[in-house]
């Protein structure tokens, strides 16, 4: 029996349990991890879940983890303390997921001293939540099933969204570039593509449910089937278009072309491209795709060309450099976004201080900074010069400053502007301000109402501030 039917028989059964069925979901990680938790939303919902934001009255409380940075670590051990005392209370099933269930030393740790959880499963045996949790609940036993080869991509698993407006679509899994401060490789195995087609009709589905905005997600989206390529698979697909006319998909750039045309969808993002494979076809087919958004997200890491070698990135601050002045020269307005790790093992103050000279020269729309952290499992780790905590976060704050200046001062050119901004719902905090994201992917608040949830407006930009611009409806 295929996979995904055997799930839906453990669907069924589940279905059929007459128990009390709340659950809750707690994201701890990126994007692709926010995407694998609205399907294991999704699977619980098809069982007859219902959602709950309260812990106390969940009888399913499911983590889902990352183990790229250390405060994910320390963020699920603390809530694992608060939730015992719920497992206690009412016996309620405790299911951790997620790239931190694939490491060794965290699954000891959880023995030792998490005894009380139920279910442990990893990114590649997801798509078996149903079965896992069946077992646990009528077995009554601790279920652990965590897969160490590459997982098979499995389609159909049912998915709760998020959100009514913009959702994720993961394009691939996995990755082949061993970053040396990277835990991802070894956690979430090889690159593997989905079938365009499979992309295709999902993107096509959330169109017709509404859905604006889509971001592709993977851990190095332009190289899309890439590695299939690479082991001589045949990869010229043939996508069947909503228009009844057949495309050819070979690549990333043919993907965006063809998702570029489908009907409803406004905007397209994606995340996380890497500056080594990013090829003229790419940059050609953001420029013609009206659709793609030109802000870039583009990972520096770090502007020193001896650190990148250290961290095993394969460019240098050079090829960076020109590869932004190419798609400058080819795609007129684009602006860019980055990640930037401080503190890497090794990294000096002349290093450093070539990090701060790329920030000046692209000068980011947005720029998300880490302080370097020491993953088991990865070379970095091993690297006898670590660098020191005070120093690191010296340097951070460096950083964060010119960041935030330059920030400040790209601000200031919205103003007197009309930005297009796609309106996703009420501010928090004040009931006649509505908010939204400018192309740029920049916040913007104004007084609208509840019929422009969804819409894309024209907003004139009056003031600016530094997380986010204030905008104006002309026609209101
Ligand atoms: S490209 Fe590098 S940083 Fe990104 S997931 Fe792969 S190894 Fe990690």
């Amino acid at each position: 029996m295929k996979q995904i039917q055997m799930q839906d028989t453990y669907i069924n059964k589940i279905k059929n349990l007459d128990i009390k069925k709340k659950y809750s979901v707690l994201t701890m990680g990126c994007q692709l991890n926010e995407n694998d938790s609205e399907r294991i939303s999704g699977m619980l919902e098809e069982s007859g879940y219902t959602k709950t934001e309260d812990l106390a009255k969940a009888n399913v409380i499911v983590f889902n983890t990352c183990c790229v940075r250390e405060n994910a670590e320390d963020r699920l051990f603390g809530k694992l303390g608060e939730v015992k005392k719920y497992k206690e209370e009412n016996g309620c099933i405790i299911a951790i997921g997620g790239c931190m269930m694939q490491e060794k030393h965290m699954i000891q740790k959880l023995h030792e001293s998490y005894p009380f959880v139920d279910i442990i499963f990893g990114p590649h045996t997801l798509q078996k939540f149903p079965e896992d949790l069946y077992k646990a609940i009528m077995e009554n036993k601790k279920i652990e099933d965590i897969l160490d080869i590459d997982g098979e991509i499995v389609e159909g698993i049912p998915t709760v969204r998020e959100d009514k407006i913009k959702a994720s679509v993961t394009i691939m899994n996995g990755c082949n570039n061993f970053c040396s401060y990277c835990i991802v490789p070894y956690v979430r195995g090889r690159e593997r593509s989905r079938n365009p087609q499979d992309i295709y009709d999902e993107i096509i589905d959330l169109a017709k449910r509404g859905y604006k905005e889509i971001t592709l997600l993977g851990q190095n989206v332009n190289s899309y089937l890439v590695s299939e390529k690479s082991k001589g698979e045949n990869v010229d697909f043939s996508v069947k278009g909503q228009d009844g006319l057949v495309y050819k998909v070979n690549s990333f750039a043919t993907l965006l072309r063809l998702i570029n045309k489908i009907d409803g969808i406004e905007r397209i993002r994606f995340i996380s491209p890497h500056p080594k494979d990013f090829t003229d076809d790419v940059i050609e087919a953001i420029r013609d795709s009206e659709k793609v958004c030109k802000l870039i997200h583009l990972p520096l890491q770090s502007g020193s060309t001896e650190v990148l070698k250290a961290m095993n990135r394969k460019y240098t601050k050079e090829q960076y450099l020109n590869l932004v002045e190419k798609i400058k020269n080819k795609i007129s307005n684009v602006q860019f976004s980055t990640d930037i790790i401080v503190g890497f093992p090794g990294e000096t103050e002349k290093d450093f201080e070539d990090t701060l000279d790329v920030v000046s020269k692209v000068k980011y729309e947005q720029i998300y900074m880490f302080i370097y952290s020491r993953r088991v499992g990865t070379v970095a780790d091993k690297m006898e010069n670590q660098v020191d905590e005070k120093i690191k976060h010296q340097r951070f704050d460096k950083l964060k400053k010119l960041a935030e200046n330059i920030i400040e001062e790209k601000n200031k050119n919205y103003v007197g502007k009309t930005e297009l901004v796609l309106v996703e719902g009420k501010s928090k905090t004040n009931e006649k301000v509505y908010t939204g994201r400018s192309e740029t992917n920049k916040v913007v608040n104004f007084e609208g109402n509840e019929n422009m949830i969804g819409k894309i407006l024209p907003l004139k930009i009056v003031s600016e501030h530094m997380w986010y611009l204030k905008g104006k409806y002309d026609n209101m």
